[in-house]
């Protein structure tokens, strides 16, 4: 009850900042000091304190020392209402290489249990409640996997043609049933990102949880989870690239400046609502605004080289907060 008030004197819309660790011990680290109440000093590595530092502000910051659970106990009773009927989305956001696979799915190659994220987590404990209100309302999970690309939403394939059928609804009943589907997912990445040099990165990729409830007296609730890993925020030198990598670029700039828009739209409870300019907001729009609750989870790397695309990640965030 509490936490529902909370949210909607909140707009229903968060955002928390993650740091990854730094993995080069003798770079500079931009991050200065993380504040408990989710305020964060960011120091320009080209001058001094007095002059180089910045100061942003959000509902949360993770730094590089939070765990997997710490991050999803902030983020479970956002998941805990989708049973109750709520539409959530949660968005990794960030450069290539910041985090945001691994806040959404974990570390690459996999890794121990201990290590899982968000989605993982976020079903397990769906199917965990669904189990303890079982003798009051029956719920059906289904789960849906779509890429975007290009302004395209896509099938992943692989060559011996097994495919993932992204617009289909798969039924789940536990979450090995769920692994089995993201693994099956992940290959189907993996596969077409050699194909077309790590598209993976420069996708979003979108996994969504149905959940239809059934009470005893025969009402039923309908809601969804939307988790999405982002595709990369990081510029591209347009003196650099030319044809499909620009073009690429260009919509990945396009798309993410769109979501931008809308929940900065959504936060400032304008009239008009801007879902229409890209294929993302049009695929969420039902579960962006209204009752629905958004969560954005800003991810940085800590070396002093991202320092540039760690501020325009943090502007960004702080833009939609
Ligand atoms: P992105 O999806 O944004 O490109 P990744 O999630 O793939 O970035 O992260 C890049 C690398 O950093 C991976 O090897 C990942 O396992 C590791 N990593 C990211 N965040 C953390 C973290 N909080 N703790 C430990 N390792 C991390
Ligand atoms: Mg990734």
């Amino acid at each position: 009850k509490l936490y529902n008030m909370v949210q909607d004197l909140k707009g229903n819309i968060r955002v928390y900042c993650r740091i990854r660790p730094s993995f080069r011990a003798e770079s500079k680290n931009v991050v200065d000091f993380i504040g408990e109440d989710g305020s964060l000093f960011i120091l320009d590595p080209t001058k001094t304190l007095k002059d180089g530092r910045k100061l942003f502000q959000f509902n949360q910051v993770f730094g590089p020392i939070a765990g997997q659970d710490d991050v999803y106990k902030d983020t479970q009773p956002l998941i805990r209402s989708v049973m109750d009927g709520y539409n959530v989305c949660i968005f990794a956001y960030g450069q290539t290489g910041s985090g945001k696979t691994y806040t959404m799915s974990g570390p690459s190659g996999g890794g121990t249990s201990k290590d899982m994220g968000i989605n993982y987590l976020a079903l397990n404990d769906l199917f965990q409640m669904s189990n303890e209100r079982k003798d009051i309302i029956s719920y059906d999970i289904y789960v849906q996997m779509v890429e975007i690309y290009n302004e395209q939403e896509i099938r992943s394939c692989n060559d011996d043609g097994l495919s993932l059928p992204d617009a289909i609804l798969h039924s789940v009943k536990s979450p090995t049933d769920v692994m089995t589907l993201m693994k099956l997912g992940e290959v189907n990445r993996a596969v077409s990102s050699t194909a077309m040099n790590n598209r993976s990165s420069r996708s979003h990729s979108v996994l969504t949880v149905h959940v239809n409830g059934k009470d005893t007296s025969g009402s039923s609730i309908r809601s969804c989870l939307h988790l999405v890993d982002l595709a990369g925020s990081e510029r591209v030198d347009k003196s650099e690239v030319t044809g499909e990598r620009l073009k690429e670029a260009q919509f990945i700039n396009k798309s993410l400046s769109c979501l931008g828009d809308v929940i900065t739209a959504l936060a400032q409870k304008n009239s008009h609502i801007p879902y229409r300019n890209s294929k993302l907001t049009l695929l969420l729009q039902d579960s962006l605004g209204g009752h629905a609750k958004t969560l954005m989870f800003a991810h940085v790397s800590p070396e002093s080289d991202s320092f540039g695309e760690t501020m325009s990640t943090l502007k960004f965030a702080q833009r939609v907060s």
